[in-house]
């Protein structure tokens, strides 16, 4: 099947998640069956194949899901919001931070896709409402 070639890549670990000049994510997307995932994999999830591609993925979404989160976590003033977005590209679900969304919030709407850093400096990303 090809799969020795998956052992050529790069430790999930050492793959690039983020893409900080385009303000993106990089993920994988299978040539054999389109299947994404961000991180990138290193054989596809869906059908085993071995060539999966590292991508950017689109900046732009759409908001699934919201809530508000009321239980503190280091780093995060409560409440914040959690949702769900589809990446506009076909790109994988995600889960992440929601700021700047005001209510009533009507779903599905259009987010866009923010990269940044965490308090500490780390890398991250959460979606605003589009604009
Ligand atoms: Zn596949």
């Amino acid at each position: 099947m090809g799969l020795e070639r998956a052992l050529e890549r790069k430790p999930t670990g050492e793959r690039p998640r983020f893409d900080p000049d385009g303000n993106r994510l990089v993920g994988s997307r299978c040539p054999d069956c389109a299947a994404t995932a961000w991180p990138a994999r290193a054989v596809c999830h869906r059908c085993g194949g071995p060539d999966v591609q590292e991508v950017p993925f689109a900046r732009t979404a759409t908001l699934l899901t919201v809530t508000e989160v009321h239980v503190p976590r280091p780093g995060l003033e409560v409440p914040y919001m959690l949702g769900q977005a589809a990446l506009d590209d076909g790109g994988p679900l995600l889960f992440g931070r929601v700021r700047g969304l005001s209510e009533p919030v009507s779903l599905p709407c259009p987010v866009d896709l923010v990269v940044g850093e965490t308090d500490e400096g780390r890398p991250t990303y959460w979606f605003e409402p589009a604009g």
